[in-house]
């Protein structure tokens, strides 16, 4: 069982995939946290991440390792544990750039499908273009969305307090890189169930996600 969660960020995707993976008894995979360990690791290391030329030659150095466990995921980069460093507002700020070079993509699809083609009872993947691009053949396809304002009030919510207004105009900043970018944009495949987020509680969602994994 593959399953893809794509969509914008605040919408409730890695809250809601980590919870349906453990409810399911599937494996997990945060495959921002990828491109944002990537992204750190570029930064710690002097390469000027708005030269794609520069990203594109180091996009083959780190290693970058995911565990999969939905209750205790875990991500290292060069075998350092990375979870912290990469959710700073520098790595937020610069990984959409990093994440729009094709070599940064290549690399990380072919790490995606080779984790999920291991994942034993399978699994449930989160990310901008899962169904579309990195498992096109999942079993079940889901892009959350939710109004910008629900978004920024989420997401201000996690980093404890932050201006709503301007996590607004950060989070439509990166959608809009994201959603542009040549090289497998976020978006929603033709065959994928929309889930309007806006108005339901996480609990509710989770349901929502479970429900049609099992029909
Ligand atoms: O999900 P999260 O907000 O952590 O993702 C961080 C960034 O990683 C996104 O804004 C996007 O630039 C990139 N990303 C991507 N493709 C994915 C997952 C994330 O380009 N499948």
């Amino acid at each position: 069982m593959i399953v893809a969660i794509d969509g914008p960020s605040g919408t409730g995707k890695s809250s809601t995939s980590k919870a349906v993976a453990a409810k399911l008894g599937l494996s997990y995979l945060d495959t921002g946290a990828q491109y944002r360990a990537i992204t750190w690791w570029m930064i710690t290391n002097g390469v000027d991440v708005d030269d794609a030329d520069a990203v594109a030659s180091a996009a083959g150095k780190p290693t970058i390792v995911s565990g999969t466990d939905p209750s205790h995921p875990t991500i290292t980069v060069d075998g350092v544990d990375a979870a912290g460093p990469i959710r700073t507002q520098e790595v937020t700020s610069k990984v959409s750039a990093v994440s729009a070079v094709p070599e940064v993509r290549e690399r990380i699809t072919e790490l995606q499908r080779s984790i999920a083609a291991s994942a034993g009872q399978g699994i449930v993947v989160e990310g901008r273009d899962i169904g579309t691009t990195v498992l096109p053949d999942a079993d079940l396809k889901i892009f959350l969305t939710a109004s910008p304002e629900a978004r920024a009030a989420r997401r201000s919510g996690e980093l404890k307090g932050a201006d709503v207004h301007a996590t607004r105009e950060a989070l439509i900043k990166r959608d809009a890189a994201d959603s542009s970018r040549k090289t497998s944009p976020l978006a929603k495949a033709d065959d994928a169930v929309e889930v309007d987020t806006t108005d339901l509680t996480l609990q509710q969602v989770i349901e929502c996600v479970v429900t049609l994994v099992e029909e």
